[in-house]
């Protein structure tokens, strides 16, 4: 567990939207988890403000106005072992920067410190979800990890599996610099669709017939540690990571969503199965 000293400020552009934003990330009260806001108004971070059933990217619906691709900066916090802080939104959508959850790694390290082991939490029982060709499996852990299968007919995917055992330098190193990522044949439909406006070589990764455009991939299997990534920041959206061993296959952001309120609403006592088409 780490503990916010300061904030900071980072800005950029936003994947989807193409537009300017910025994220102040300020130290929270100790012991009262994430908060999000805009203009100074924050509420607990909860499943409930994320709009159900976006494909492409995470986004909250704020009282001050919805803030889309939450996704990367919440991995870094709870990847990063912060479980107090309050994140401030400007503009419409959050900085995509490299399209990893690295750069946001990066400064949480260094406006935090180590402070001491994670409180034990109670969770509840054995969840599973189903929904469409996804599939998950909760079961209640001393702390949080995630393991996940991803499969697509593509040469540079192939058939793989990621798994994080829950430690911030683990996470650092393995799982935050997995890059977003689109398969060639994607392109048309994700900008016909009026998403990746903001997209370009320097934020996402391109898998080609051929192999990765804009240079080589940052990790042989980026594509399912990045899907990794996702899922750990859509978990966030708790309010704190629950404490199961998650196991995913071919996790996307719509059931990623709906498993964070199954664990959330679902968080003490109990023990019966769940599952929803
Ligand atoms: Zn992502």
């Amino acid at each position: 567990m780490r503990r916010l000293l300061r904030e900071f400020l980072l800005a950029g552009r936003g994947l989807h939207g193409g537009e300017e934003g910025a994220v102040r990330v300020r130290p929270g009260e100790p012991g009262a988890g994430l908060f999000v806001g805009r203009n100074g108004t924050f509420e607990p971070l909860r499943p409930a403000l994320a709009v159900p059933g976006t494909a492409r990217c995470t986004e909250l619906r704020l009282a001050g106005g919805a803030v889309r691709t939450v996704e990367h900066l919440l991995a870094a916090v709870a990847g990063c072992g912060i479980r107090d802080a309050r994140l401030e939104f400007e503009g419409p959508e959050v900085p995509i920067l490299d399209g990893s959850a690295l750069p946001w790694a990066e400064r949480l390290l260094e406006v935090s410190e180590p402070a001491g082991a994670e409180p034990p939490r109670r969770d509840g029982g054995v969840r599973r979800l189903r929904s469409g060709g996804s599939w998950y499996e909760a079961t209640p852990a001393a702390r949080a990890t995630l393991e996940v299968a991803y499969e697509a007919a593509h040469p540079w995917i192939g058939r793989r599996r990621a798994v994080w055992g829950g430690e911030t330098g683990s996470f650092v190193r393995e799982v935050a610099p997995a890059r977003t990522f689109a398969r060639w044949e994607e392109l048309e439909g994700i900008f016909a669709a009026g998403q990746a406006r903001g997209g370009s070589l320097e934020c996402a990764v391109v898998l080609g017939p051929d192999g990765p455009l804009g240079g080589p991939l940052r990790f042989p299997d980026e594509p399912v540690r990045h899907k990794l990534l996702d899922l750990l920041g859509d978990l966030a959206l708790c309010g704190f990571l629950p404490a199961y061993r998650v196991r995913a296959v071919q996790p996307h952001h719509a059931a990623n969503g709906r498993l964070a309120r199954l664990l959330a609403e679902n968080g003490a006592g109990g023990g019966a199965d769940q599952s929803a088409q």
